[in-house]
């Protein structure tokens, strides 16, 4: 028997308590892990209000990510004892996930825990970390440097964004964080951002074009805020896009891909094959700050990940919640 949060019911009508659950439940996993700490993304909120319909399957223990030991092994790769990270695969929306203190998933989704990181830090970073460090990676390969010019970050607040702003300032870009939280400027600067850019400037419709400013962009919001991201990047600029806090229309028109040449780069970090997720965790290792990684970190206790859901959504919330289970 082990504690962990349950959402019951069914779409639309669901149930979401801090439950005793027996190990029996867990689903199909050649490993067994002791979550020491999970964390709450976007998407965990979103499954544990019930805002969207993030949970396929129920009952469900949410939670995209955790972080722990290994109790039990049947995998080639993993053996009792090993500290390993596990991020999206699905779990905590269609296989029991990381807000519980057992968890029990195919061996094929963990990674080892890097040695740069404990298991509070890998948390902080999570899902939300980790995409970011996707979204610089993909700039990357598609050219974008240092030297290309400006990089805009949208939701530098919130945990994708954070993260995002410390890696690029980090590896020398000129960044520009916009928020809708003003009173945040300190904190956005303290993570390398040297201009902070009021989010209501990118949320009203917008021309097809407008004056050439970006050389990158990091996106978590979608709709209208993608599109006007889209009209001001500047010739062969590119976007790596990889959220809908705004919306998940997206209103824009050909103009900046076809007069500019501006590439829209999609990233998904759930389905990311192992060796980008490995890449990505590395250069997380060589590249992020891990004083500015603790200066993100709301931690949120076990008894209040529930409520703490809530307020992610209500956008009270800054950086990453840091959830410790048995850590
Ligand atoms: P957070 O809640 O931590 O941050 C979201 C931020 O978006 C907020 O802090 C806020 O920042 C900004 N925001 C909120 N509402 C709006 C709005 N209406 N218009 C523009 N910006 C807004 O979430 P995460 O950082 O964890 O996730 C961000 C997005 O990325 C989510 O949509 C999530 O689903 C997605 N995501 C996608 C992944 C993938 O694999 N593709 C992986 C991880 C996340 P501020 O107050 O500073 O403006």
């Amino acid at each position: 028997m082990f504690k962990g949060i349950l959402i019951e019911g069914s779409r639309g009508d669901q149930q979401v308590s801090l439950k005793t659950i027996e190990e029996v439940e867990l689903p199909a996993g050649d490993v067994s892990v002791d979550v020491a700490f999970s964390t709450l993304n976007y998407k965990d909120a979103l499954a544990i209000t019930g805002k969207s319909p993030i949970v396929k399957q129920y009952p469900m223990v949410p939670g995209i990510d955790f972080a722990g030991t290994v109790s039990s092994s049947d995998h080639a790769d993993f053996k009792v004892g090993d500290k390993v990270v596990l991020n999206g695969w699905g779990v905590g929306e269609k296989h029991c996930g990381g807000l519980a203190e057992k968890a029990r998933v195919s061996g094929d989704w963990l990674i080892p825990l890097p040695e740069a990181f404990s298991a509070k830090q890998a948390m902080a970073i999570g899902t939300a970390g980790y995409t970011a460090m996707l979204c610089v990676m993909a700039l990357e390969k598609h050219g974008v440097t240092p030297d290309s010019g400006d990089i805009l970050v949208t939701g530098a607040t919130g945990g994708v964004g954070s993260v995002a702003v410390a890696l690029l300032a980090k590896l020398g870009y000129s960044v520009t964080a916009v928020t809708g939280r003003s009173e945040e400027a300190d904190y956005l600067k303290s993570l390398g951002a040297e201009k902070i850019l009021d989010r209501a400037e990118l949320s009203e419709p917008g021309k097809p074009l407008v004056r050439e400013t970006w050389a990158g962009a990091i996106d978590v919001a979608g709709g209208q805020v993608l599109a006007n991201v889209c009209a001001g990047m500047k010739y062969r600029g590119v976007v790596a896009a990889c959220g809908l806090a705004a919306g998940m229309d997206l209103p824009a028109t050909v103009a900046p891909f076809i007069l500019r040449g501006v590439t829209l780069c999609g990233v998904d970090s759930v389905m990311a094959p192992k060796q980008e997720r490995l890449e990505a965790w590395k250069r997380l290792s060589e590249d992020l700050d891990t004083d500015l990684l603790d200066s993100m970190i709301t931690e949120v206790p076990f008894e209040d990940a529930i409520e703490g859901a809530s307020q992610l959504l209500e956008g009270k919330v800054r950086g990453r919640i840091v959830v410790p289970v048995t850590g």
